[in-house]
């Protein structure tokens, strides 16, 4: 593929920072962390009115392939509110793909105003990793289905309008072939959200689905057919919509601290020659974590699925963030122990958030094992590990 930036995507590029500038407030910034959720109806407002979702969405043809990659890479390097747009975007992308004419109608079309967000309900309690064993059970009832079940991790469900969810509608096949997609409103009756609060700050949730009724019109995909569509789901939710640049943030932070702080002796921290390469190391994995996730935006925004390609930058990326904030932590020496807003915190309290937040990153979109296997099996052609 070409690296090369068009004007067309510099363009753009432009548009996603003035938009940044202007609403990207401290406020913003603030209330994504005291409150863990990782949205800002303000950005993703406009962000529609610059005319930037629509061509963020994998699969719509409209803009610059590159521009899906950008729009990610410029929120996450200044630390910008990402899930809940980069969530939208994904199921836009999913709908795009294989969702009925009515789907893209409404929830695509709601999801491009900026003003809608989508959840992901595919783990559960018991079945995390081994997402095709999802026991959610919908069962057909005439031109309904009926939903019983619970999931677990639904990143966003108590602020989304809708969710993408996975549900078993025949126990008597081989799993992956009993499952099938829904897109439903969150506001249905039956359904309830409880919130999850995780070391890494943000805010997740489990919900719960009581004998919810459901028009056959919210299925996305065939009945039975749940894992092709899950397989759309996946390929774009690694790699391609973000989670792959929060290293920059933090190695800008590290950098700021290191060059004002000294030791006992009046030397900068920035002057040690370990803690230089570490920085250098960093700045290296940060290059090459944002060139392997262009090359999956670029897929997918050409009309392909890079489940494989962002399972690789997905484990690459996650794996040196969390290399990079135990490094910096280590440095930071005590001061890595403050947060946000204590006075010495090194890097302004960034080194503390990043040293929870990282782990945290290497679990969701599939662990860092899931990932692995999926490399494995898919591209070294290693057996299936089960
Ligand atoms: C903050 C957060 C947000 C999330 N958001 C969402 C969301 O919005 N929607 C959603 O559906 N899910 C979400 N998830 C779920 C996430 O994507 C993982 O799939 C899920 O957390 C893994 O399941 P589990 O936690 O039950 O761990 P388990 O599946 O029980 O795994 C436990 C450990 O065993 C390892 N393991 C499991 N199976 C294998 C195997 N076959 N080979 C090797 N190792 C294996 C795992 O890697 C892990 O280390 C989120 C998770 C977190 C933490």
């Amino acid at each position: 593929m070409d690296f090369t930036l068009s004007p067309e995507a510099l363009e753009f590029r432009e548009s996603v920072r003035a938009v940044l500038r202007e609403h990207f407030t401290p406020e913003v910034s603030e209330r994504q962390h005291s409150s863990g959720t990782f949205n800002s109806p303000e950005i993703n407002r406009a962000l529609a009115a610059a005319g930037v979702l629509e061509r963020a969405v994998p699969g719509l043809g409209k803009g610059d392939p590159i521009e899906l990659w950008m729009l990610f890479n410029e929120m996450e390097k200044v630390s910008a509110p990402v899930d809940g747009i980069s969530m939208a975007l994904m199921i836009g992308g999913v709908v795009a793909h294989v969702g009925s004419q009515e789907q893209q109608d409404t929830v695509l079309a709601e999801i491009l105003t900026g003003e809608v967000l989508v959840s992901l309900g595919y783990s559960e309690p018991e079945t995390g990793s081994d997402v095709a064993a999802a026991s959610t059970r919908a069962v057909r009832d005439g031109d309904e289905w009926v939903i019983n079940g619970a999931k677990m991790w639904t990143t966003m469900g108590h602020v989304a309008n809708w969710i993408l969810l996975l549900t078993r509608t025949n126990p008597d096949v081989p799993k992956h072939k009993g499952l099938t997609m829904f897109l439903i409103p969150m506001d249905l009756p039956g359904i309830t959200v409880e919130p999850v609060h995780t070391m890494g700050t943000e805010r997740t949730n489990a919900t719960f689905y009581d004998d919810v009724r459901v028009p056959d019109r919210y299925r996305i995909g065939e009945v039975d057919g749940g894992w092709k569509v899950m397989a759309v789901a996946l390929a774009f939710e690694r790699g391609v919509m973000g989670g792959t640049s929060m290293g920059v943030p933090l190695l800008h932070h590290f950098h700021r601290w290191a060059a004002e702080v000294r030791d006992d002796a009046g030397r900068r921290l920035l002057d040690d020659p370990l803690v230089r390469e570490q920085m250098v190391r960093v700045a290296i994995d940060n290059e090459i974590a944002s060139l392997m996730t262009q090359r999956c935006a670029y897929i997918a925004a050409t009309g392909g699925l890079p489940g494989l390609e962002g399972s690789m930058v997905k484990v690459f990326s996650t794996d040196a963030y969390q290399k990079a904030s135990k490094w910096f932590s280590r440095s930071a020496g005590p001061a890595g122990l403050l947060q946000f807003g204590e006075s010495g915190a090194a890097g302004d309290g960034w080194v503390e958030y990043d040293a929870r937040h990282s782990p945290v990153t290497t679990i969701y979109g599939g662990t860092g094992e899931i990932n692995r296997n999926n490399i494995a099996e898919r591209h070294l052609g290693l057996p299936k590990a089960r």
